[in-house]
């Protein structure tokens, strides 16, 4: 006999299968929460690797939410797998995970009544075939902007256009530039993601095959895709005519840290620095602060991060900088007990951004780094590492001009402390910048209102899974 009662077991339930990388669990958490707000039970998948990282980060209670379970499944990559080859995890997880996420689907749900509904990361497309046998509503959620999802989307035409080949390689571009659709503003060949990869011309062509074959196969077997995004950011892709947004949804930007259902941040892999990073912010001048981070994936060159180092140092400005596990040991000895900054292993980004001490945010233009950086208002110096990274720093600094470059061309080699002490300036004393954030702020701030347009989005879709 069942121990739960009707209305538990009869309640919408929803599974997540979010990509295994941190930039990509964080915005799928937010949207659990929100579901879980609106009445459904939610089943969270991680890989088993990040399910005990999230779960020994978080502490005692975990998802802090009776109606959010965490689960994990094996990626097939056993004991020890380099998760980092990309390759070798997303073919492991094809052959290792499909049984287990059918029994997630079959099962009973813990008191949680059966899975009624997916939403699965574009990343992560291969999983729906289970679903949509099962007949369940299914969704794919890209975590990255929406222009970037269009060319993937658009790729088809964009090789029968003769802008690149079948690999991906440009062949015709003008002035750096392409052409989504006829008669569309040009895009910056930065748009064309792939290209800014690590590894050379096979990468970038492996990265391509990946992303357009998940992408396809997300639009052919979803009902939507949803992009946390909003529409007001992305005009030129969202207002043009025939153009492969047609089947996007914004729903962003989705907000990664106040939630009702939860005080404490969940979704992340490290254990966040939230009474260091704080604290240090509270004893500093309002707008003073330089805060740096560079996401979850990032790596710099043991010199780099020392130029880094002596150009923060050089500054004279107070900072606060994450420097992720493991690569802290690459700092100076000296520097690590410096008096004017502080450096953490995690910080609570969202928080930090949103204090007042904070000045500007030397960021490797991540998707949710750039969305959390206008939502607060905090000017950006870019400095990016790899794929829609620099389509971002297009953004920021060409389109929306809320930020500048750190390097001033996108090969170049080693970054000078002089460089970068001099582009802080810059940007402490850019006063359109400041007030163009602030502007984009409110209009982020706005679509997630009761009246924005992202968060109707958002409503309407939950309304479309809820059976
Ligand atoms: N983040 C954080 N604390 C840190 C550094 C990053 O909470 O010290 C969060 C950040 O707020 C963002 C995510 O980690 O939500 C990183 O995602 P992003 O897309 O910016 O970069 P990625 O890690 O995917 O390169």
């Amino acid at each position: 006999m069942s121990t739960f009662s009707a209305t538990e077991t009869t309640a919408p339930h929803a599974l997540l299968l979010p990509y295994p990388a941190q930039g990509h669990v964080i915005p799928f958490m937010e949207l659990a929460h929100r579901l879980v707000n609106s009445g459904f039970a939610v089943t969270f998948v991680n890989t088993e690797f990040n399910h005990r990282r999230v779960v020994d980060a978080a502490g005692a209670g975990a998802s802090g939410c009776p109606r959010l379970r965490l689960v994990g499944v094996a990626d097939g990559m056993g004991y020890g797998g380099d998760r980092d080859n990309f390759v070798r995890l997303n073919a492991a997880m094809q052959e290792a995970m499909p049984p287990q996420l059918e029994a997630l689907l079959d099962g009973a749900g813990e008191g949680l009544g059966r899975v009624t509904c997916v939403v699965v990361d574009v990343g992560m497309s291969w999983a729906l075939d289970g679903v949509k046998w099962r007949g369940l509503p299914a969704a794919a959620l890209w975590a990255a902007s929406a222009a970037v999802l269009a060319v993937l989307v658009g790729a088809e035409k964009l090789i029968r256009d003769g802008v690149i080949d079948d690999d991906g390689a440009p062949i015709k571009l003008e002035n750096n530039s392409f052409h989504l659709a006829a008669s569309t503003t040009p895009m910056d060949a930065t748009f064309l993601a792939w290209k800014n990869m690590i590894g050379g011309r096979d990468a970038e062509c492996m990265v391509f095959h990946y992303l357009t074959s998940t992408t396809w196969a997300a639009a052919a077997k979803t009902d939507v895709l949803l992009c946390n995004t909003f529409a007001d950011l992305e005009p030129a892709i969202f207002t043009t005519q025939n153009s492969p947004a047609a089947t996007i949804l914004p729903i962003g930007p989705l907000r990664t840290w106040q939630r009702s259902t939860t005080k404490a941040p969940v979704g992340h892999f490290w254990r966040v620095h939230n009474e260091a990073s704080l604290s240090f912010l509270d004893a500093q001048p309002h707008g003073s602060v330089v805060y740096v981070a560079f996401g979850s994936l990032t790596i710099m060159s043991p010199t780099q991060l020392e130029e880094l180092a002596l150009g923060l140092e050089a500054s004279g400005r107070p900072f606060l900088w994450v420097v992720r596990p493991g690569l802290a040991g690459k700092l100076p000895t000296v520097f690590m007990h410096h008096g004017r900054g502080k450096v953490v292993e995690w910080a609570p980004q969202e928080r930090v951004l949103a204090h007042p001490a904070i000045g500007c945010f030397l960021t490797h233009c991540g998707w949710n780094s750039t969305l959390e950086s206008i939502r607060n208002g905090v000017p950006m110096l870019c400095w990016p590492y790899f794929t829609d990274q620099f389509a971002n720093q297009t953004y920021i600094s060409d389109i929306w001009r809320v930020g500048l470059r750190v390097a001033r061309t996108d090969n170049e080699g080693m970054v000078t402390k002089e460089r970068i002490m001099e582009r802080l300036e810059s940007i402490l004393a850019d006063n359109g910048i400041k007030e163009r954030v602030e502007r984009l702020k409110e209009i982020a701030e706005k679509s997630m209102s009761e009246e924005g347009q992202s968060l109707k989005n958002l409503n309407a879709f939950m309304e479309s899974i809820r059976k």
